[in-house]
């Protein structure tokens, strides 16, 4: 049973941004040679065609379309054409609000997007979102719900200790990265998360890591800040973000 399990034990990288790296390649590489299952997440759906087929080159790789908050301003009339996309992956991101923005036009625009981004993706059942919540996170969480038939990750999370009670009493993941381990409000953060909630990602190539984009294989970093909060080994800890990985996509 052991080695069984050793076998389907992977790392976990939730969300990566493999197709803004320059060396797509050696990330691809890196993946591969290390055994990191990695969610690709994209920013408009007039780039997920090419993660699409990066895809079919390892299993390892769960190409996701999205339509960051960031960019609803200037790609959000791509939002059609991400319907016929939704037919050829289960995994949805990155998507979610950004409040860093003032312009009320602009938040109210992000709203509108995001929420029919979410009622298409509760048509299917199955989806699995990759979500973006800065200063946002209330909206973001009353935007998915309490009912939403599919798997949400908040991504990143920064939000306050009511809105993380909340996520959780919703049902929702939480893919914790390099930064958010790294600073205390994050490890607060994580510290009320259950276990069987957390997941691992990078965010790279936008995250640093030993001063230089972080790659996949960093979460290994992140495993090992996990472990010293959680009073456990790293290969524990590994074991626990993979089979939540797994519960999620079953
Ligand atoms: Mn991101």
């Amino acid at each position: 049973m052991e080695t069984e399990q050793a076998k389907t034990t992977s790392w976990i990288d939730a969300h990566c941004h493999l197709d803004l790296f320059k060396n797509e390649a050696d990330i691809l590489a890196d993946i591969e040679n290390n055994g990191v299952r990695t969610v690709a997440v994209t920013n408009a759906p007039s780039v997920f065609h090419h993660t699409l087929e990066l895809a079919k080159r390892t299993p390892l790789l769960c190409p996701a379309v999205g339509l960051h908050p960031e960019l609803v301003a200037s790609r959000g009339r791509e939002l059609q054409s991400m319907w016929p996309m939704l037919e050829q992956t289960r995994f949805v991101g990155e998507i979610g609000l950004d409040y860093v923005t003032n312009d009320e036009e602009n938040r109210r625009a992000q709203r509108g997007v995001f929420t029919q981004i979410v009622e298409r993706c509760a048509q299917f059942g199955d989806k699995i979102l990759t979500v973006h919540s800065r200063r946002s996170a209330s909206d973001v969480i009353s935007v998915i719900g309490d009912r939403f038939p599919g798997k949400a990750i908040l991504h990143w999370f920064s939000g306050s200790r009511a809105e993380v009670d909340r996520a959780i009493a919703f049902g929702f993941f939480f893919s914790v990265g390099p930064a958010m381990v790294r600073s205390k409000t994050g490890r607060a953060l994580l510290a009320r998360m259950p276990r069987e909630r957390v997941l691992t990602e990078t965010d790279g190539p936008f995250v640093e890591s030993n001063y230089r984009p972080a790659r996949p294989s960093d979460v290994m970093l992140v495993i090992a800040e996990i472990s010293q909060l959680w009073g456990q080994t790293d290969d524990e800890t590994r074991a626990v973000i993979s089979g939540n990985f797994d519960s999620m996509t079953r």
